[in-house]
């Protein structure tokens, strides 16, 4: 079989699709390319065994190795601009650990990413509009750990430390709310660079091994938008959520007890619970699943309707990752 199922761009979904340069470590080690990115043009990847090919996937965007930061924004771009415009935004990067999930949402200091860009857009936006429009920005960065909040805003937070449980409450017909979350007001890029930094930085704290404690947790951004037509006095409230989830790999279960085992069956969970919601979503369904995760139920106001979703699957080119590579570009044909 050639063509895996077709991934039709329908309704308010879109996935594209971004793997990672080979590695010096694994150039050095003589690893071999597993994708073929010559359609990557018109949104296809073939997944090549042995140097054969054995499947295409088709997305509607295709980011190859040599693709950087600024190719993959121009096809996020559009996103600022209806976030501005009122609508609910999802921008979300899965896939397995080391596949550039963190690379794409928070990148370098020399090759910022999403989050920032994204920002940076919609300050560009503002100012655009400043004759028609007033724009109000505060922007929120926390954690979903073990199916728990943490604030990353709040100083002295530690995961899993029971400094302040936060909840999620619905407040009204379709409206959900965090008390006690922190909202940063942000007028310019320089306070916004500083909340990313702070929020960045308390991810850290209290683990004994970051990137480990990362890849266990989704860390999510969400901005706020409150937008006033100077015009009429028509106003409007979006929010753009911005979710570097946790690693997908997936952990046999023979091979973990305890506290790991928790948290790999809360990463299997939540992550198929968002699996469960987009495909809900895309298929239609009467029934979408939100409750089922912490992640969820948080983004619920902002999934679905008239909402718009992003999705970065990432992965690895290096033929010994295939299988996980394999499970993520399925993945990606569940979510449409
Ligand atoms: P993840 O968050 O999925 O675990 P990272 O974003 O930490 O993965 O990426 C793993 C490593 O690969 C990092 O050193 C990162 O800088 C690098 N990397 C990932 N994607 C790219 C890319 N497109 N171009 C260059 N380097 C990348
Ligand atoms: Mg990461």
């Amino acid at each position: 079989e050639l063509y895996n199922k077709v991934l039709e761009l329908k309704g308010n979904i879109r996935v594209f699709c971004r793997c990672r340069p080979l590695n010096t470590e694994e150039i050095a080690s003589g690893a071999s390319m597993t994708i073929d990115f010559e359609s990557a043009r018109d949104g296809e990847l073939t997944v090549k065994s042995n140097g054969a090919p054995r499947k295409t996937f088709r997305f509607d965007a295709v980011f190859g190795p040599q693709a950087d930061q600024v190719d993959v924004f121009q096809d996020t771009a559009p996103f600022a601009t209806s976030v501005l415009d009122g609508y609910n935004v999802c921008i979300f990067a899965y896939g397995q650990t080391g596949t550039g999930k963190t690379f794409t949402m928070e990148g370098t200091e020399e090759a910022r990413g999403v989050n920032f860009r994204t920002l940076e857009e919609l300050f560009r936006i503002i100012k655009e509009r400043q004759k028609l429009f007033r724009y109000d920005i505060s922007v929120s960065v926390l954690e979903v750990y073990n199916e728990h909040l943490r604030d990353l805003l709040v100083s002295g937070t530690q995961p899993g430390a029971a400094a302040k449980r936060l909840e999620i409450r619905q407040v009204g017909e379709g409206v959900h709310h965090v008390p006690g979350l922190v909202e940063a007001h942000v007028n310019n890029m320089s306070e916004v660079w500083e909340v990313l930094q702070t929020g960045s930085n308390a991810r850290a704290v209290g683990s004994t091994n970051a990137n480990e404690h990362s890849s266990r947790s989704h860390c999510i951004h969400c901005v706020m938008v409150k937008g006033e037509n100077l015009l009429n006095g028509e106003c409007t409230r979006s929010k753009l959520w911005l979710v570097d989830l946790a690693g997908s790999e997936r952990v046999a279960k023979t091979e973990v007890q305890g506290e790991r085992l928790k948290e790999t069956q809360n990463i299997n969970r939540s992550l198929s619970a968002l699996g469960d919601v987009i495909s809900a979503l895309a298929t239609k369904s009467p029934h979408i699943p939100f409750r089922n995760s912490k992640l969820t139920h948080l983004l619920q106001d902002s999934l679905g309707g008239d909402s718009k979703t992003l999705m970065f699957i990432q992965i690895s080119p290096n033929e010994s990752d295939l299988s996980e590579t394999l499970c993520s570009l399925n993945f990606a044909s569940r979510v449409r």
